[in-house]
């Protein structure tokens, strides 16, 4: 396992090696570098320290103002260029205003590779919490920042070693990746087209070679209400739409060989306003993941299942949805890093000998869908996605250290 070998790697680099500070436990009291030129190899603290700041700020969907402006200073103040691409508030009389940041040290048209990550979680909001064994515990700290703070890292490792240079490499982070992707529908109108672009989610430090198709959408029934003891006189909307959600739930949808079954989630369900009413309305909110097929043909299922139920109900799909997204693996294998032995004082001669990639099927949505273009795509993150959405949403430090190594190892693949 590749994880399992950097951290054999960095527990001996942590042995031979002098730092001025603890290493880990205790991010909140380690200093920031001061200019990527002054970066170590590796520079734990400034690492843990932008994780930790923006696990630290809340970003549910809608609110990310503040995680904005705290990365726009950030990287500002490491001479990166930053340009802010509004993106409408979610709803029309909300008060913060959201926006993507697209990043960049040279000239943005020229950039060949695009890191990209969300800065949006899904709720609530639980704080930073750095617990023992180097776990880092709290909302957003695997999806997706931390493939916001490495990302950012690998960036700026490879520009100091002077392995990149600032016009090969463009960095873009988009709100409102965990309520269906506007930030990211968004960005797709810069104008801007790239080689390859770098996707940053919980992958377990694997490339992800695909991930499942999406179509979200709403049922609603409406009834008459009236007094329970005389139901003839009205109609119930919960009786109308509990078939429907019984049909579907035993639906056969497509399977395929490489990404399983199709599953159906009836997410949400609300109905009513008492026990003694006849509910008036009842409505259902369903998330299916495409194994197989198009979003279309399973549209047409869902459709057709439903109108034979009850016509009369309501049916809302959220977008036109996507079936299965292949992704790119094709990242060449055994190969050496010798960067290290730029800055000797730190790392002396050690090399790491990075293995090619483990490679991972995943069954969750992403923002690939809605960036079009004719480009090479990775999906590479640290952390586990079953954690993630979780209120044990947590990773370890080597995780992070490993990530920085992956997506430096992914964009010198993509320069080559
Ligand atoms: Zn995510």
């Amino acid at each position: 396992m590749l994880s399992v070998r950097l951290a054999h790697y960095y527990c001996c680099v942590l042995a031979i090696v002098t730092f001025p500070w603890p290493i880990s436990g205790h991010a909140q009291e380690l200093p920031h570098a001061q200019h990527p030129l002054n970066l170590h190899p590796i520079d734990w603290s400034q690492l843990l320290s932008l994780h930790r700041a923006l696990v630290e700020i809340e970003s549910i969907s809608g609110n990310e103002y503040k995680v904005g402006e705290y990365l726009h200073s950030y990287l500002t103040a490491h001479n990166f260029t930053v340009e802010r691409q509004h993106v409408d508030p979610l709803a029309a009389d909300a008060e913060s205003s959201r926006f993507n940041l697209l990043v960049y040290s040279g000239d943005k048209h020229s950039a060949r590779v695009l890191l990209s990550s969300h800065i949006d979680t899904v709720p609530p909001y639980w704080p930073y919490d750095n617990r023992e064994n180097n776990q880092i515990w709290g909302r957003g700290s695997v999806d997706a920042k931390g493939c916001v703070a490495t990302q950012i890292q690998a960036v700026e490792e490879l520009l100091a070693t002077g392995e990149i240079a600032g016009r090969d490499v463009a960095l873009l982070f988009v709100v409102g990746e965990e309520i269906g992707g506007d930030g990211m529908r968004k960005a797709d109108d810069l104008g801007l087209s790239w080689e390859t672009v770098i996707f940053g989610e919980p992958t377990e430090l694997k490339l992800a070679s695909g991930h499942k198709g999406n179509l979200g959408f709403n049922i609603k029934a409406i009834g008459k209400a009236g007094h329970s003891g005389y139901p003839w006189l009205g109609e119930n909307a919960n009786s109308m739409l509990i078939p429907a959600l019984v049909a579907l739930d035993r639906l056969e949808l497509p399977s395929s060989k490489k990404y399983g079954n199709t599953t159906l989630n009836i997410g949400k369900m609300e109905g009513g306003v008492a026990g003694n009413v006849i509910a008036e309305t009842a409505k259902a909110q369903i998330q299916i993941r495409i194994a197989d097929g198009s979003a279309e043909k399973i549209k047409d299922i869902v459709v057709d299942t439903i109108t034979k139920v009850d016509a009369r109900l309501e049916l809302n799909f959220l977008s036109k949805g996507y079936g299965p997204v292949d992704i790119d693996t094709d990242v060449e294998g055994s190969k050496s890093f010798n960067h290290y032995s730029k800055s000797p004082t730190v790392c002396g001669n050690l090399r790491l000998h990075l293995l090619g990639f483990d490679t991972i099927v995943v069954n969750y949505g992403t923002d690939i869908p809605n960036l079009h273009g004719d480009y090479k795509k990775y999906l590479y993150g640290p952390g586990n996605i079953l954690v993630a959405h979780s209120d044990h949403e947590h990773l370890v430090e080597d995780d992070l250290f490993a990530a920085v190594e992956g997506y430096k190892k992914l964009i010198l693949a993509a320069l080559a």
